[in-house]
């Protein structure tokens, strides 16, 4: 049998349900690359992604095959030539995604060539009906569905057969962000870095993982979301270690469901009284806050670590997420799309998921009053500066406790680093008056 794979966001050999059979079949490993996506996305995924693609296609080829890269605009044509009898990818929760899949699948009819749909993006199948809040979608849906289907594991292919295709070939794009170099690894390193993980920090997780050092979370976001790893296999290895990190999963696959049946939701709040709120848009509030320089030292340190390596940790997208939002009153996508074109995990579901979560206007969200106070935030969980130290170089010298407690003294001590642009209490009070009033005034709830 001739299969055509195409391969999407799973760039890896192992556990990869798109080499299922390719030991008994002709495989056509397939990229299609789709104008879309390169302008959506920002260099430094784009720089992961394609390393990532490139280490994939020397794998396949020395293993016998070859992964072919061709134009959106030729995928007809290509199928055209090889006549596949059948044809394998993987399911999208994305917007754009959903609609191009919609569109193969019509071509796909058309040219009466069979497909089967596989799932590698999620844990467990999106659910028919959407649940409102991540505790039922948990334990009603999420521990369940994994009870019930347990955890497949894919074997690696030993070789690749793969016909020859006389078809001209795009050549990939060359992207390459300074930020996103430090997290090109091939997918052999990266299990073996999750291995050390596992192992050695893992089993402390859920007392560690808020703590901003080195080890206290995982650093695997990239990974999945360019397929370096498979969700089954973190998940595999947390269920015999530590639970807490399977929970974090199905956050994971909660914000994937909700996209898949909110698409809506990429530009609109979830809670529908909470659309039309006035929400800020100032230039120049918001360029502070990019640049990190808003005089807070966690949220300069993150958004400036951000810059630099195009990562951050949970506990800081946090932080800041919920200073733009509810001390600067900013509009939650604004910062959702600064984020997006940042990190080199953009993800659309999880970004969106989280930003509407920190704002307070999506499913399950931080309720209004919960704001995160940013100065008690550092003393907790960056209780040396330590955090702060290493990406707000002129805080270096400060003292601790000025550092942390006393930003008056801290620009004592640091005279060229900016005031606080807000006041934490006023900024709080405000906000919370604004939005009670408008969800006074609003009737519609979902
Ligand atoms: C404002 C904001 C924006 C975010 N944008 C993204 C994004 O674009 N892409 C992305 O992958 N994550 C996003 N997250 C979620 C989370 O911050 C990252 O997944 C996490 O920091 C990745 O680091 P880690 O792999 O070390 O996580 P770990 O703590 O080691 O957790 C392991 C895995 O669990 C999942 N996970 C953990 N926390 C969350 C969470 N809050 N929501 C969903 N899944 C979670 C991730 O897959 C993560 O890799 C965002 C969070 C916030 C608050």
């Amino acid at each position: 049998m001739r299969v055509v794979a195409m391969v999407r966001r799973e760039l890896r050999l192992h556990d990869n349900p798109l080499w299922q059979s390719a030991n008994e079949n002709e495989i056509v490993p397939l990229f299609v690359l789709d104008d879309f996506n390169q302008l959506e996305h920002g260099s430094n995924l784009r720089t992961l992604f394609f390393f990532a693609l490139n280490e994939l296609r020397q794998q396949i080829s020395s293993l016998g095959g070859h992964l072919y890269c061709i134009h959106s605009k030729q995928q007809e044509a290509f199928l055209a030539t090889v006549k596949p009898d059948l044809v394998l990818f993987c399911e999208d929760h994305e917007p754009h995604s959903r609609k191009r899949d919609e569109n193969l699948v019509r071509l796909l009819n058309r040219m009466g060539i069979r497909y089967e749909v596989l799932r590698d993006s999620t844990l467990t199948p999106v659910p028919e009906k959407p649940f409102m809040t991540f505790t039922q979608f948990y334990k009603r849906h999420f521990l369940p569905s994994l009870q019930r289907e347990g955890i497949l594991s894919y074997p690696k292919p030993k070789r690749f057969s793969t016909p020859q295709v006389p078809f001209d070939e795009i050549p990939l794009p060359q992207v390459s962000s300074e930020a996103a170099r430090k997290w090109c690894i091939n997918e052999v390193e990266v299990l073996r870095r999750w291995r050390f993980y596992a192992q050695q920090h893992l089993p402390a997780y859920d007392r560690t993982r808020n703590f901003l050092t080195e080890n206290a979370c995982s650093q695997m976001s990239p990974y999945i979301r360019c397929g370096l790893i498979s969700l089954r296999r973190l998940c595999q290895d947390a269920l015999e270690i530590n639970r807490v990190f399977v929970r974090e999963l199905a956050w994971h696959d909660f914000y994937a469901h909700l996209l898949h049946h909110f698409p809506e939701t990429t530009t609109q709040e979830w809670q529908v009284k909470w659309r039309r709120f006035a929400w800020r848009h100032n230039e120049n509030d918001f360029e502070r806050w990019c640049e990190g320089q808003v005089g807070f030292p966690i949220v300069d340190a993150a958004m400036r670590q951000l810059k630099q390596e195009g990562w951050i940790p949970n506990r800081v997208r946090m932080i800041v997420a919920s200073f733009l939002t509810k001390n600067l009153q900013i509009d939650w996508r604004w910062g959702e799309r600064y984020f997006y074109h940042y990190l080199v995990d953009a993800d659309l579901a999880q970004n969106i998921g989280n930003w509407q979560w920190v704002a307070g206007c999506g499913a399950d969200a931080a309720p209004y009053f919960r704001i995160f106070n940013p100065v008690l935030q550092a003393q907790k969980f960056d209780p040396q500066g330590e955090y702060i130290r290493q990406f707000v170089p002129e805080l270096r010298h400060v003292p601790t406790e000025a550092l942390l407690f006393d930003l008056t003294r801290l620009r004592q001590h640091a005279p060229n680093y900016p005031p606080p642009m807000v006041d934490l209490k006023a900024s709080l009070v405000e906000f919370q008056t604004a939005i009670k009033e408008h969800l006074k005034r609003g009737e519609i709830s979902r």
